[in-house]
């Protein structure tokens, strides 16, 4: 047994290893779950062989190398996990018994994030730091400046520390892992690794590129705050400024945490926002203090942890692409299976370094699910339905679609086509060109480009604005209409501001917000052309690998004879933007005004315009009288508007306001 439990310990070791300290599983979650459960069994059964670093007794995570160390004189605690609804009676039960009567429990979301702390001196933001093994930290200060939703200041001058967890959105998990497939490089394995990595980061420009956002959730001490229980400390941190979960709900009986559980197993894919289960917490902390703690976690509360949503199915066959800029990609062809609502086929493999690490091959019965609720992954290979005859799976050493050979560039784990006049990238890349974000050139997508490369129309991105309708009418089924439709959209397209071609041109590294920050920094195309390193690096966020790569971009000929040829068929260079001093001119409108907001509102929530406006230095308030500044009116506005318009005081539309906060989160 001894023996048994060792080799558990040690595996579990391991994994947290790569979990906590390289941000890269090497296993799904559910499967370190179910091992750990079983740990906890046997070392419950035979506690002679429960050793004080068994993971069981130990918070995880690991101090990096590099950061600054912070002692939590009050440790931040884990939480012993529940699966089942039995568990949560059982949880109920030993609460009872120890208080000698029921009572009230407040649930909340389980945000996969990781745990920080933060720390406020008379009210001024001072510190931020990791959870780390609950005793040390690692201090991440100047990153967690670069959160938007953490408050430098707060709205009492009160020396406390806040804890919660600090979480990227799906979305831009999304975004991040699909430009560092583009790019070559590792991606992360969900939003709670790819939080963890983006927040320890020597450099704060990297976090603060990443949109990270918080929900705080505790106090390590709450004596300042004069609270009886959690409920009231949640919207006492709402007060002072900090971002909560507002879908909490307090329960008195045990069915109602259940249906609060099965109501957000539901919604939980619908929500921007990754969590894996509902914390369930006694309220009142005369209770909690009493309940007292484990050596690592809290006896007061449980994690109920969702079952995974996985399904098994066969690799039927693994296809290469190849990107805009030469990265070819694996991608699993499997029978198809539902998961999480959708039936799913395709996954990406990634690179062939993920792939070799999770010995894919080809015929391979695999265990799938949706990271981030929305991208399905491999989480592994079922060994034992592998058969005996299985070969490891060769990986290609030349481009699927031209035949050059393919290389690794730097320490990239990407395979690249480095031929740059090979079709696939070529096409990838004026598809990106015409594409949303970047010209948006509308009617034209990447079967269109398809057929104009084939007929030898266009090679590159100024010979689209060559194309005439005798061409465009050769084409498989396209008509006059649609013909001419393409034409205006490509003729509308000169009139973008110069941010869009920027991006639309793909210079590596220089995604849509580099794009705009550098537009509206160095205003026309040739002064960016011009612009030497130093001079790219005194742009706020903008860090060495976008300097580099565009004046390596623009050391190129063919670069300078394609940006003549855009000028020649009439194509916009200029930044059309706002510029800085007019982005300070906006958000000095709700720096110290009061501001209510009235009618219907269609983009934003009452409570998230609110939110933004506060963040903004504003002041919201619920009735329109001679001290206030402005007045938001949405559609159907009513008596606020018209008492407004009688006191003369100045009406926004929806729209004003979110060009206002738009041009404060592109700054
Ligand atoms: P945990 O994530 O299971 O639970 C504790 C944490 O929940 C807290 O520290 C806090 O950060 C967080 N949390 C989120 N919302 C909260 C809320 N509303 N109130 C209170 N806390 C909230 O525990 P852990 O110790 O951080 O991590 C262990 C988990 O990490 C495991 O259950 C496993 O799923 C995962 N893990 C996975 C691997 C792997 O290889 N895949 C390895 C190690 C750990």
């Amino acid at each position: 047994m001894a023996e048994t439990i060792h080799s558990l310990q040690r595996k579990l070791i391991d994994y947290a290893y790569a979990y906590y300290v390289k941000d890269q599983p090497v296993v799904d979650d559910a499967y370190y779950d179910q091992l750990y459960q079983q740990l906890v069994e046997l070392e419950t059964k035979y506690p002679e062989y429960r050793t004080p670093d068994s993971p069981t007794q130990r918070v995880g995570g690991v101090v990096l190398k590099g950061f600054e160390k912070v002692v939590h004189e009050i440790p931040l605690y884990s939480l012993n996990d529940v699966f089942s609804k039995n568990d949560i009676i059982a949880f109920d039960q030993r609460v009872q018994k120890t208080l000698g009567h029921p009572v009230t429990y407040i649930c909340e979301l389980k945000i996969d994030g990781l745990s920080i702390s933060l720390k406020y001196e008379q009210g001024r933001f001072v510190r931020g730091a990791t959870r780390g093994d609950g005793t040390i930290g690692e201090n991440i200060t100047e990153n967690i400046k670069t959160v938007k939703s953490v408050p430098l200041v707060l709205k009492e001058p009160i020396d406390i520390e806040v804890r919660g967890e600090c979480y990227m959105p799906k979305q831009a998990f999304f975004d991040l892992n699909q430009k560092r497939e583009e790019d070559g490089l590792d991606i992360f394995a969900n939003p709670r690794n790819a939080a963890a990595g983006s927040l320890r980061q020597l450099d704060s420009k990297v976090t603060a590129s990443r949109n990270l956002s918080t929900f705080l959730y505790t106090l390590a001490d709450f004596g300042p705050l004069h609270v009886r229980n959690q409920a009231e400390a949640l919207d006492h941190l709402d007060d002072l400024g900090f971002r909560t979960n507002h879908e909490r709900q307090t329960c008195t009986t045990i069915d109602e945490v259940w249906a609060y559980i099965e109501a957000f197993h539901e919604k939980r894919s619908q929500l921007p926002y990754e969590i894996d289960g509902v914390v369930i917490k006694v309220n009142e902390f005369t209770n909690q203090n009493q309940l007292g703690f484990t050596v690592k976690a809290p006896r007061w509360a449980v994690a109920y942890k969702f079952p995974p949503e996985e399904a098994q199915t066969t690799i039927e066959a693994i296809e290469w692409t190849v990107g805009r800029t030469g990265v070819v990609t694996p991608t699993a062809v499997m029978t198809p299976v539902r998961i999480a609502g959708t039936t799913v086929s395709r996954a990406s493999l990634h690179n062939a370094d993920y792939m070799k690490m999770k010995d894919i091959r080809l015929h391979d019965q695999v265990i799938i699910y949706k990271a981030g609720d929305i991208i399905p992954e491999v989480a592994h290979v079922v060994e034992e339905a592998r058969v005996q005859t299985s070969l490891p799976y060769q990986i290609p050493t030349i481009c699927p679609i031209c035949g050059s050979e393919l290389v690794h560039l730097d320490e990239e784990v990407a395979l690249r086509c480095i031929n740059p006049k090979c079709p696939a990238q070529i096409k990838e890349g004026l598809s990106h060109f015409v594409s949303r974000d970047a010209m948006n050139i509308e009617g034209i997508g990447p079967r269109m480009i398809e057929q104009f490369f084939n007929h030898g129309f266009v090679s590159d991105v100024a010979d689209l604005y060559h194309l005439s309708l005798p061409q465009l009418l050769d084409l498989e089924k396209v008509k006059e209409k649609s013909a001419t439709n393409m034409l205006q959209a490509i003729e509308a397209s000169k009139q973008n501001s110069l941010e869009k071609l920027l991006f639309g041109l793909g210079i590596r590294h220089v995604g849509v917000k580099a794009a705009k920050l550098l537009a509206e920094r160095f205003e026309t195309l040739a002064a960016l052309s011009k612009a030497t390193q130093e001079e790219i690096l005194t742009v706020d966020t903008l860090g060495p690998t976008i300097a580099d790569s565009l004046v390596t971009y623009f050391a190129n000929d063919e670069v300078h004879e394609l940006m003549a040829e855009l000028n020649t068929a009439g194509v916009n260079t200029t930044y059309l933007g706002l510029k800085k001093r007019d982005v300070e001119q906006i958000q000095s409108a709700f720096q110290g005004k009061t501001v209510v907001l009235t009618g219907k509102l269609v983009t934003y929530t009452r409570e998230d315009a609110k939110e933004k406006i506060e963040q903004l230095g504003g002041k919201v308030t619920g009735s329109v009288s001679k001290k206030t500044d402005m007045v938001v009116a949405g559609s159907d506005a009513g008596s606020k508007l018209t008492k407004a318009q009688a006191l003369g005081i100045p009406i926004w539309s929806e729209q004003e306001m979110i060009a206002a906060f738009e041009t404060k989160d592109n700054k």
